[in-house]
């Protein structure tokens, strides 16, 4: 790995946290509609509001330039975006220069097709959404997936030298029963896999209340079955990681109902429109977009520090019944997950 030098001017935030990885929702589109994550209709935005390539790439230089060291490509679906082998070749070419991993998030529908391009532009790991192993099951988490796209995308992802995660959104009633046939399907497939509590984001067609599952309550139930020892990956997010002795995989726990990360976080998130989300469960944003076709350069700098100043302390996403909104109404796939 290279050594980056210490950037001139990190972006740090009022609680001393240095923001240095950046995630970008390349678009809000998406060729599914998962049940947790959208409604079965949705309105997209209009092109015409949605930041070029030329634009995401001046906004991902300045940030490297303050420090960011990774950036991860996600949407909506990422890979649905029109040429969007354009920005992830542009992008690689960052690698080793300040930036020092390119990834992505992608639920597998086209990584058949891209999977060698992704390798040769210089990504060596991707996260890859599949929630379940059952065909109707995904048919009906995803309402449009076939599964068999997303199986053979891992395949040809893997041949081409793309280390994999799996993220899995365990909801209770819906899939639950498939987490250890999921976890020894992946570590025996040399791919690590995590688990995702349901957040409320966004009306869907879920009961979040009914559906969601402590992963707390999980990993309890697991350690009674297997021996889990705790590793020390710390990703600056959510995700805490485990090493499963009988099945030699990671399992990670992304928990942001039930255990509180903001302490540590270090990321921020660009939307499609060139919104810059300070966090996943607040509102609190500031328009790049605007900034840079208003001002250039110099006007996206100065409000990159107005960001630092708003990054808010943390989220505090409830789940309750008596609620009649979720906790934040954006969908998950505008501000990328
Ligand atoms: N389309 C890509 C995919 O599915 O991987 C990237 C975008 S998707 C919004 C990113 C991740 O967010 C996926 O792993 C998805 O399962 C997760 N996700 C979406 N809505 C969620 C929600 N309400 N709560 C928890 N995770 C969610
Ligand atoms: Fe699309 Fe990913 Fe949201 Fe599913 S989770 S609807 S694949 S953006």
């Amino acid at each position: 790995m290279s050594i980056a030098a210490a950037p001139a001017r990190p972006l740090i935030d009022r609680f001393g946290r240095r923001v240095s990885y950046l995630r970008i929702s390349v678009t809000d589109r998406c060729d599914f509609r998962c049940v947790y994550c959208m409604a079965e209709e949705m309105t997209f935005l209009p092109k015409r509001d949605v930041l070029t390539f030329e634009e995401i790439e001046r906004i991902a230089g300045a940030f490297i330039e303050r420090g960011t060291t990774k950036i991860r490509l996600t949407g909506g679906e990422p890979l649905v975006r029109r040429g969007i082998m354009d920005l992830v070749e542009n992008l690689g070419q960052q690698v080793g220069r300040g930036l020092e991993e390119l990834t992505l998030t992608t639920n597998g529908s086209q990584l058949r097709k891209y999977a060698e391009g992704l390798f040769a532009a210089g990504m060596r790991r991707i996260n890859v959404s599949l929630d379940t192993l059952d065909t109707g099951r995904f048919a009906s988490i995803t309402r449009r997936g076939r599964l068999g796209e997303v199986l053979d995308g891992i395949e040809a992802a893997q041949a081409a030298g793309l280390q994999i995660k799996i993220n899995m959104v365990a909801m209770r009633g819906v899939n639950d029963d498939e987490i250890e046939p999921m976890m020894a399907w992946a570590h025996g497939r040399g791919m690590g896999l995590t688990l995702i509590e349901g957040m409320p984001l966004g009306e869907v067609g879920l009961d979040r209340v009914d559906s969601y599952l402590p992963l707390r309550e999980m990993h309890d139930q697991l350690a009674r079955r297997f021996t889990l020892t705790r590793m020390d990956k710390r990703t600056g997010g959510p995700a805490r990681y485990v090493h499963v002795a009988e099945t030699g995989g990671v399992l990670g726990f992304i928990t942001p109902m039930s255990h509180n990360f903001c302490e540590s976080c270090n990321r921020v998130r660009l939307t499609a429109t060139g919104q810059l989300f300070l966090c996943l469960g607040q509102d609190d944003q500031v328009n790049l977009r605007d900034a840079l076709r208003e001002g250039g350069p110099a006007a996206l700098d100065v409000a990159m520090d107005r960001a630092m100043l708003i990054k808010p302390k943390g989220h505090d996403f409830v789940l309750d019944r008596s609620r009649e909104a979720p906790a934040v109404a954006r969908h998950m796939s505008v501000t990328g997950g």
